[in-house]
């Protein structure tokens, strides 16, 4: 099944659970991710720690404590918009997600507009709007385009991740 897109996004599959497995070079189980993330409110916080070991999982090493990314969820009051990415001296790193989308978003959803400015803050990934006949090629596509993104499994999600970490 394809879900349109209506201005960037809609759903990916798998759910952003964190994989214990993975080792992200923190001692697991003994930081809090208030700890972790002092500067990202706390319902953001499960998708940094799930973007930190996506890339760890593709031998990625990305620190967003380092990188001095904060994050909010706020009226961004701009219909369509889901999130930003934010640059500035006092803050350099800074994620908004709109707070009337991300109340009635899925967890799929919500990963994918936090990983999406994750992309532009972080990775330094411009909008993409390739698509493959009607299909987003990546994550980073600007809502605009009209291309759709089908998420119906875990490969679907991977492949996206790859691009988006890769690309
Ligand atoms: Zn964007």
């Amino acid at each position: 099944m394809r879900i349109p897109i209506l201005l960037f996004l809609l759903c990916m599959l798998a759910s952003c659970v964190e994989d214990e497995s993975v080792d992200t070079g923190r001692p697991q189980g003994f930081q809090s991710d208030e700890a972790l993330f002092p500067t990202v409110t706390p319902e953001l916080r499960p998708f940094y720690i799930a973007f930190e070991e996506e890339a760890a999982e593709r031998g990625l090493e990305i620190n967003l404590t380092q990188e001095e990314v904060t994050g909010n969820i706020v009226q961004l009051g701009n219909m369509g918009v889901l999130g930003v990415c934010v640059r500035s001296d006092e803050e350099p790193n800074r994620v908004a997600v709109d707070q009337e989308v991300w109340s009635q978003a899925s967890q799929e959803l919500k990963e994918l507009i936090v990983f999406h400015e994750l992309g532009h803050c972080i990775l330094d990934r411009e909008h993409l709007d390739d698509d493959e006949n009607g299909v987003c090629v990546s994550i980073m596509n600007s809502g605009l385009s009209g291309c759709e993104i089908s998420l119906e499994d875990e490969t679907t999600r991977e492949e996206y991740l790859d691009e988006l970490f890769f690309n």
